[in-house]
């Protein structure tokens, strides 16, 4: 894919986040980068060479010799940059007027202004990264949680691609087999060893496939999170709770029932996934009219939400509103909080314990007191354990395909087993077996970017931020 752009047009665009800050950082990227450059900067030092990777001072000034801004410039020569360009960087005080003039008498000497994600797609498009990798670079951008960052480090660093290379080796080793075949039919049989494909379709294809959608599911819980919801009577202590898992008063605490009138919503790090946490309106009967409209939209946030946090007082047994409300919320997934432990004797504990016991023995309970910050971890492991599976194929390897990754790994792994069971079945057909060969190919070389499709990369890059 290592292709020369070099007719490409030079683009700019801020490369900092819009708002003020103590620098704004104006890339250019493109053959006329320097030529740019040169006409807009004046520098301090007599002996500016322009040499590359290499900072130097001065100011940008317009056409009528007007200083714009004081400011470092930088020229990176192609291929060592981003993009594997020409690239210049303006380093300009962080104001979002000085940072749009200065980028204006760029676009004045000939520069176009940047697509979101143009920088990483010339970088892809040029042969620096592979699309993972670009990939890798949005979900830096976008994570929410310090896991979240180091899985795309990983992924930048090239753990997806060096797991999909050797799979695409060994398919492309045994579509040569079976093209020596197909060039001599007759001798098919004797030619191909069907026992030895099956094998290898199995072990070197099949398996590391696998492996790799066995990550997919946690991927997109550290990239995407869940949503939770915190339900329960006014009262039994959800927006304590919420605080202690914030570990700030955020929530309004109040002893008078039915205060929290709407639900508040808070993003949360749960042993690294992001968490969305709602804390919803106390759910009651006979209640006012905004508590109502609260009401209504808790019921549709706890259908929309990952899993539920039941809470109960325990300093008081179980009511019969308890209980609707619970068989309200029986059909997602749950755990049941009891709160207040504080106030209750460990015998108390035990009977409200086994009450709830009677109404489901097979959920899983834990005992808390949010006001004294009692058992809050004991809730964050059992979220954790409870949203992810038991298996931990992710920890030991390390890679988290995304959605993308994850429909086209189902199609190559489809494809592969169809091989399998084509041998099993005894259908020992060189073209036949080619065919799906190829389908596999096909994906996986999507998914590094080798033969993905220009709406999928509109897609991907559309994700960018201008400047990226
Ligand atoms: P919500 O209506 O369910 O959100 O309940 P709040 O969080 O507003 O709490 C209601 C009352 O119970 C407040 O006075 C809290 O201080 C108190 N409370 C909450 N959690 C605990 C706890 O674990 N122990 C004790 N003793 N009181 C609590």
């Amino acid at each position: 894919m290592a292709i020369s752009y070099q007719d490409r047009d030079t683009i700019a665009a801020i490369s900092t986040p819009p708002g003020s800050g103590g620098i704004g950082i104006i890339r250019i990227s493109g053959s006329e980068s320097l030529q740019i450059l040169k006409h807009i900067f004046s520098p301090h030092s007599k002996n500016c060479n322009y040499r590359s990777h290499q900072m130097y001072y001065g100011e940008i000034v317009d056409d009528k010799g007007q200083r714009v801004d004081e400011v470092l410039a930088v020229y990176m020569q192609a291929p060592k940059s981003y993009t594997c360009e020409d690239v210049v960087e303006v380093h300009c005080h962080g104001s979002f007027i000085v940072l749009q003039n200065v980028l204006q008498l760029i676009v004045d000497h000939g520069a176009t202004l940047a697509e979101p994600g143009e920088f990483t797609k010339r970088a892809y498009l040029n042969g620096r990264i592979d699309l993972t990798k670009a990939e890798a670079v949005i979900d830096i951008l976008s994570a929410k949680t310090r896991k979240g960052v180091d899985l795309a480090q990983e992924q930048l660093a090239g753990s997806l691609y060096k797991r999909i290379e050797p799979v695409q080796k060994s398919l492309a080793h045994i579509k040569a087999l079976l093209e020596v075949a197909i060039d001599f039919p007759d001798e098919d049989l004797d030619i191909v060893d069907y026992l030895a494909v099956r094998k290898q379709v199995s072990g070197d294809v099949v398996e590391p496939i696998q492996k790799l959608l066995a990550g997919a599911d946690r991927g997109k819980l550290y990239r995407e999170g869940i949503s939770l919801v915190i339900a329960g009577l006014p009262n039994v202590g959800k927006s304590s709770f919420l605080n202690a898992i914030l570990q700030e008063e955020r929530a309004l605490v109040t002893s008078v029932e039915g205060t929290t009138r709407d639900s508040i919503e808070e993003f949360v790090d749960i042993m690294g996934m992001p968490v969305r946490i709602v804390d919803t309106a106390g759910i009651r009967d006979e209640v006012g009219e905004v508590e109502a409209l609260g009401i209504e939209r808790a019921k549709e946030l706890i259908n929309s939400a990952d899993l539920v946090l039941f809470m109960i007082d325990a300093s008081r047994a179980i009511t019969s509103q308890d209980i609707q409300l619970y068989e309200e919320l029986q059909h997602k997934p749950m755990l049941v909080l009891i709160n207040k432990i504080d106030l209750v004797s460990t015998d108390n504990r035990t009977v409200l314990d086994t009450s709830f016991e009677f109404i489901n023995p097979n959920i899983e309970r834990l005992h808390l007191s949010a006001k004294e910050q009692n058992g809050i971890d004991e809730v964050r492991q059992a979220i954790f354990a409870t949203v992810t599976s038991s298996d931990n194929q992710w920890e030991e390897d390390g890679c988290a395909p995304n959605l993308r990754h994850q429909k086209s790994l189902q199609l190559a792994v489809a494809a592969a087993e169809r091989i399998i069971e084509g041998i099993d079945v005894g259908v020992l057909s060189s073209d036949l077996l080619a065919i799906d060969i190829q389908e596999c190919l096909d994906q996986l070389g999507d998914i590094v970017g080798e033969t993905t499709t220009e709406d999928v990369l509109d897609i991907i890059f559309e994700q960018f931020c201008l400047g990226k």
